[in-house]
């Protein structure tokens, strides 16, 4: 939302080539120096992150233009026809072999600034909705990074609940495009994701639920905010007291309750952050 001192400045104003983007970057670098600021106060520091925050790594989100659900059925992610179709286990399995979203995603600007971050002492977990295990390559303690919907990097037996590194199950497997079997139980073997009708895994979302409703600052980067049970931690935080900042490319339904929102790359805006930061610059910025 565009700040209200912008408005005073003459409406023909707007219309002069570079004048709008000068007002819009001066009203960011306040927000940006406004949020330093307040990661710098606060003590309990919770970052809630979505696909949006993986988009600068090359992995597309849902549902932006071009995202996944373009490309693919979102019927093939049910847990009923997983289960049921071999075809569709097989459907999968060949998007696992593709490299698709195996191929080499490295953490980019944003990823890294939330790990700089928890080194600073400044962050002190991540609850993600993301699947790409960049969090932890960028640097953040796995011990303090909750993924509520499962991380594309292990396989699950469906069986006797066995986990395997992907690259184990594709090394065993070779260049094979048969579907591998549990090699313990040859039960059923599926991505460690939570799919479309099954519950987020209880203790991570417990443990989740309760950092959202213990911090005294929840940063959101890169989320649409309209997954459930996932998009009640903004909502959990704000109940707690704590202040909410939103970084997002578009807005969100919980823009209205947050302290400070940013519409802009997470990347830019985070690095910038953690600049402000580290600069020791929060308190003289405003
Ligand atoms: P979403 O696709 O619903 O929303 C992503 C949001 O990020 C959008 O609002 C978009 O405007 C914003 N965005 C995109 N690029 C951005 C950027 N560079 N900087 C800032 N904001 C940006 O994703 P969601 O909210 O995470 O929820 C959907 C589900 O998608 C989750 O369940 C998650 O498991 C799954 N998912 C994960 C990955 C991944 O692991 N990287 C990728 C795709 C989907
Ligand atoms: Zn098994």
């Amino acid at each position: 939302h565009v700040g209200t001192p912008c408005r005073k400045v003459s409406p023909g104003s707007e219309r002069v080539p570079g004048r709008r983007g000068k007002m819009i970057d001066r009203e960011k670098k306040e927000k940006i120096g406004r949020v330093a600021e307040m990661v710098a106060k606060a003590k309990n520091i919770v970052v809630f992150t979505g696909a949006g925050v993986s988009t600068e790594s090359g992995i597309p989100d849902f549902r932006s233009p071009g995202g996944f659900w373009t490309k693919f059925d979102p019927e093939d992610f049910t847990i009923d026809k997983f289960l049921t179709s071999p075809e569709t286990r097989r459907k999968q399995w060949r998007f696992l072999l593709s490299g698709d979203l195996l191929k080499e995603a490295r953490p980019n600007a944003a990823h890294e600034a939330i790990a700089a971050l928890e080194k600073l002492g400044k962050v002190n977990c991540v609850i993600t909705q993301n699947i790409d295990n960049l969090h932890q390559k960028a640097g953040n303690d796995p011990a303090k990074v909750f993924e509520l919907h499962g991380n594309m990097r292990w396989i699950l037996c469906m069986d006797c609940g066995e986990r395997y590194p992907l690259e184990e199950i594709i090394h065993q497997n070779g260049a094979s495009e048969e579907v591998p079997v549990c090699g313990r139980c040859s039960g059923i073997l599926k991505p460690d994701v939570i799919f479309f009708g099954e519950a987020l895994p209880e203790e991570t979302l417990s443990k989740a639920t309760w950092h959202a409703g213990h911090c005294d600052l929840l940063l959101v980067v890169g989320s649409s905010l309209v997954v459930y049970p996932a998009a009640y931690m903004p909502i959990y935080a704000k109940q707690a007291g704590a202040s909410l900042v939103i970084v997002n490319l578009s807005p969100t339904p919980a823009d209205k309750i947050a302290d400070v929102v940013i519409h802009a790359s997470a990347g830019e805006t985070m690095g910038r952050i953690l600049a402000e930061v580290r600069q020791g610059l929060a308190g003289s910025c405003a």
